[in-house]
């Protein structure tokens, strides 16, 4: 029960990794807001749960502003606090430079990384008034280690990682957290499409010369990083970014 009664909010938490987070913040006592704009996939996770977690579903846009405040203002209707924040939700468009959509690379910026600025913004202040908090946010291996197609998707969790050490900086002294999240290769429907474009076998082989381990993470494997530094165990860790790779970024 690593974080009995904490109050922590998921986004993207209708899919992925974000529900393998979802399921295992509630066996340790967490009470959840879970956050996705894909409303049936909210609804999925929501049923999952065992009986008696206590779940609220918001369906909401992380790049919007107004669905943003919708989310904080519920949380602290319903509970007075917010002790944990997982900004996850993300898209991974990708495609070659030269045909890559103005519209599109706004659309990354907008989901990957201003609706981590706009979670932080609206919860601060119940963070400072309550005396801290813990922020995670999910960067990606892709944040430093690339490949062709991938502009705006790598710029956007670099960006990550920055926003993430910049608030670690600034709120330090008033006891609020924040850290990244460094997955590699996990098994979520974010990488279907690589399965249509590229068949079983070649992405089999991808993965196994990408991702020492020879093997996508689960999420539930990524939920337990995500735990740690949700809960009190991490109290020293701020600003970092911890990878959750299978050493894929320790590889030549
Ligand atoms: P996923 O299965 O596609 O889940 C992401 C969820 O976020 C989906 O339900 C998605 O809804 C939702 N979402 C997208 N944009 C949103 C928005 N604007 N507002 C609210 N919800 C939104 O992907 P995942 O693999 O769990 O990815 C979670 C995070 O991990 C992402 O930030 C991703 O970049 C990162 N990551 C994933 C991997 C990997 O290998 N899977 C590796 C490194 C990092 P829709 O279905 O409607 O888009």
């Amino acid at each position: 029960m690593r974080l009995q009664d904490k109050v922590c909010i998921i986004t993207g938490a209708g899919s992925g990794i974000g529900r393998g987070t979802a399921f295992l913040f509630a066996e340790h006592g967490a009470k959840l807001v879970l956050v996705d704009r894909d409303l049936d996939g909210l609804t999925a996770t929501q049923a999952q749960l065992p009986a008696g977690v206590s779940a609220l579903a918001v369906r909401a846009d992380v790049s919007k502003a107004a669905d943003i405040e919708r989310v904080v203002e519920n949380a602290l209707r319903e509970h007075g606090r917010i002790d944990v924040v997982f900004n996850n939700a993300g898209i991974m468009p990708h495609g070659d430079l030269l045909d890559f959509a103005e519209q599109t690379w706004d659309e990354v910026m907008a989901v990957n990384v201003k609706g981590m600025f706009l979670m932080c913004k609206a919860v601060i202040p119940a963070m400072l008034v309550q005396g801290g908090g813990s922020i995670i946010n999910t960067s990606s291996v892709m944040a430093t280690l690339t490949e062709p197609g991938y502009e705006a998707y790598t710029a956007s969790k670099a960006a990550v990682i920055g926003l993430t050490k910049a608030i670690a900086v600034s709120y330090a002294e008033k006891n609020i957290r924040c850290n990244a999240i460094c997955p590699g290769w996990v098994d979520t429907p974010m990488n279907l499409h690589l399965l249509e474009e590229m068949g079983e076998e070649q992405l089999k082989a991808l993965i196994k010369r990408q991702q020492p381990t020879g093997r996508m993470a689960t999420t539930r494997e990524v939920a337990y990083c995500v735990l740690f530094l949700a809960s009190d165990e991490s109290s020293g860790v701020t600003g970092s970014a911890l990878y959750v790779d299978g050493a894929a970024s320790a590889a030549i």
